[in-house]
């Protein structure tokens, strides 16, 4: 409850940037490849369930370009369920799982819209992420010919388009930096304070890593 008077005053004040990088909205995510598009969602999560892993969500991925749906299925999970990236087999497919890194799309509601919570989280009233009025996106009745408006922002495109100026900014190099060296003051040997500053890709790693809980 708190959490979410938090998140609530932070938003109101325009802040969604800071949230979506709170450590308990981490989740495990993971990519599972080589599941056409005819096995549901459903069917992959029970299947999941049996092989005894703890499933928060499944979604199927579809194309940036033309939304076309992908052999590609992303699962989100408790950070302790990370045995599912060495995951082999689901609904009798072969399959290969990959690691979504942490943070690679902010967090926003398929209830209001908003950034920096989940839809299990939200109080507030629906919005539709199509034509931004207040029902539930399934529930649209626009049309293609229609416009879409954004949710946040007004502007003729759904709310979810990374485009929109509502749209979290990445976490910049700068900041990745300053967290890096966050880590190093506490407690890192001086041998390793030279490396606070590595190249992007690097310290995008070591930042990913410094988010995940201790085992
Ligand atoms: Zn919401
Ligand atoms: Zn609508
Ligand atoms: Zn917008």
């Amino acid at each position: 409850e708190d959490y979410r008077r938090l998140t609530r005053a932070l938003a109101d004040e325009g802040r969604e940037y800071h949230t979506y990088s709170l450590p308990s909205e981490r989740m495990l995510r993971a990519v599972i490849q080589g599941l056409p598009d005819g096995i549901s969602n459903d069917e992959i999560r029970s299947d999941l369930e049996q092989q005894g892993y703890n499933i928060t969500s499944v979604f199927r991925m579809r194309s940036r370009r033309d939304r076309a749906p992908m052999p590609l299925v992303l699962v989100q999970a408790p950070q302790d369920q990370e045995d599912l990236l060495k995951l082999t087999r689901c609904c009798h497919l072969v399959v290969r799982v990959e690691a979504q890194r942490a943070n690679a799309n902010p967090t926003q509601c398929h209830r209001c819209q908003r950034f920096g919570h989940a839809q299990s989280r939200c109080t507030a009233a629906a919005k539709c992420v199509k034509c931004g009025e207040g029902h539930h996106s399934a529930d649209c009745k626009k049309t293609r010919e229609t416009p879409a408006k954004c949710a946040n922002c007004g502007g003729e495109h759904p709310a979810s388009y990374r485009g929109c100026l509502k749209f979290p900014k990445k976490l910049t190099k700068k900041t990745t930096a300053n967290q890096q060296q966050h880590k190093i003051d506490h407690g890192a040997s001086t041998q390793q304070a030279k490396f606070a500053y590595p190249p992007k890709v690097t310290a995008a790693k070591s930042f990913a890593d410094a988010a995940r809980p201790k085992q």
